[in-house]
């Protein structure tokens, strides 16, 4: 489990993650979802050990990694991480992206590129496995990061706004895929959107987030037909 307790992060000493507790269960897709500014890249930072905390503490797995005072670095968290802005390796080919995270993991260089053409054909990029990042276009580098997340391998997957760059038809594709993999392998994935419909569509449970705070916690069906702020039902899409 990952669990957050009072977790709060101050830029400039103002707080962009307020006191935030919560118990996000080993192997659920939890989904935070919430307008532009309200905290969620600054959380996911938070949890995959890129920033320190101010205050309160975040356990993986019952063992606290961050707290005032204690810093786990982001490689012993067994975190993978797809950030919002991709954060590819700009010298490698598509798929030596992808097959990195496998060599890691100890395969060999060949068994890693064949791994990695398998989850380029999961997102459709197989054609463009030899180009470099920077010829192609934001939504197939957000794929690519997707890709490179799959093959990671970890049990606790953070995503940051993975699907924002794709069309329509796109995205309920990967969509698909993300649930299938969740399915899976069975890894517990925290996901960010601001997007309500793509977060019903994929949340066991949806935390609804406004400045830093989470303002309700539950199962999507919960939160849209009992939401319990005005805030809330504003997001869901259901008025109050
Ligand atoms: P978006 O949906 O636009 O990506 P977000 O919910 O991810 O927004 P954050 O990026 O977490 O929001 O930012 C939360 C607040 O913290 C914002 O007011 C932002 O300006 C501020 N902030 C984030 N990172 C920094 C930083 N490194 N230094 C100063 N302020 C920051
Ligand atoms: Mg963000």
């Amino acid at each position: 489990s990952v669990d957050l307790s009072e977790t709060a992060k101050l830029f400039a000493g103002k707080p962009a993650v307020d006191g935030i507790t919560t118990r996000i269960e080993a192997g659920e897709f939890f989904v935070v979802l919430g307008p532009s500014g309200c905290g969620k890249s600054t959380l996911l930072r938070l949890i995959a050990g890129l920033e320190p905390l101010d205050r309160g503490t975040i356990s993986l797995g019952g063992t606290a990694v961050s707290a005032p005072g204690l810093h786990v670095p982001p490689e012993e968290r067994d975190v993978a991480v797809v950030f919002q802005t991709y954060a590819l390796w700009p010298h490698m080919s598509v798929r030596d992206n992808v097959a990195f995270p496998l060599e890691c993991d100890g395969l060999g260089r060949q068994a890693a590129r064949t791994g990695a053409d398998q989850h380029l054909r999961t997102v459709s990029l197989t054609e463009h496995a030899d180009r470099k990042p920077a010829d192609l276009s934001g939504g197939q580098r957000q794929r690519v990061a997707l890709a490179r997340c799959l093959a990671s391998g970890s049990g606790l997957v953070l995503m940051d706004e993975p699907l924002a760059n794709l069309d329509p038809h796109l995205r309920n594709r990967m969509e698909e895929e993300l649930l299938a993999f969740h399915k899976a392998s069975g890894a517990t994935v925290i996901y960010i959107t601001h997007d309500q419909r793509e977060a019903m569509a994929l949340a066991d449970r949806i935390a609804v987030m406004e400045a830093g705070r989470f303002v309700q916690v539950g199962a999507p069906e919960d939160i849209h037909d009992r939401p319990e702020t005005a805030h809330v039902a504003r997001f869901i899409g259901r008025a109050a």
